[in-house]
């Protein structure tokens, strides 16, 4: 059974309520949350969240990192946001920019895509080349501008993206340990 992932009561077609069952699908026998009623499964499938390493041109290429003020530590990370229906993966991230830095956007290119198991998410992160003045969202407590050799990965999610931009750029990534409350968590 996987713990992953809001565990849903109810089924969001009939209201009735879901159980735990074993089926047989396409890749053999699978527990999942279905409604015995009328048939409904809870898939789980992980949700899309997109994360930018932004270089800013207008500030010698330092890359901003900020931090999020629902945290209590002091972790500086990127920018990320939850892809919306009708948008592209890109005009996500160039939106997700705008609205959490008020940086406008002048190119971006893929960087990678990463699992996030712990919160059942896929990390699709981008590099981000941007200009103008930062305004951060209420999200966001503080920003810092960093030099890309300074720059700190962590090893999980969105790290994982930071440590292959700084070698594309030719840095060796170095990271910093985390506490971690979920040993199972870790992937790497
Ligand atoms: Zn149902």
């Amino acid at each position: 059974m996987t713990s992953h992932g809001p565990v849903f009561r109810f089924c969001p077609q009939c209201a009735g309520a879901l159980a735990w069952v074993t089926q047989t699908e396409d890749g053999g026998e699978k527990q999942r949350l279905r409604c015995a009623a009328c048939g409904f499964t809870h898939w789980n499938n992980p949700t899309p969240v997109l994360a930018a390493v932004i270089e800013c041109t207008d500030r010698g290429g330092r890359v901003l990192l900020a931090r999020n003020a629902a945290w209590s530590g002091r972790l500086f990370a990127l920018i990320t946001g939850f892809m919306e229906a009708g948008e592209t993966p890109e005009e996500g991230i160039a939106r997700e920019v705008q609205e959490e830095t008020a940086l406008t956007v002048d190119a971006m290119a893929l960087i990678g895509v990463w699992d996030f198991q712990r919160m059942n998410q896929v990390i699709i992160a981008y590099q981000v080349q941007a200009h103008g003045e930062i305004v951060l969202s209420p999200e966001l407590a503080e920003y810092k501008l960093f030099e890309p050799q300074d720059v700190r990965c962590w090893p999980a999610g969105t790290g994982h993206a930071l440590a292959a931009w700084l070698r594309s750029r030719g840095h060796l990534p170095q990271y910093i340990d985390l506490p971690r409350p979920d040993p199972a968590a870790a992937t790497e």
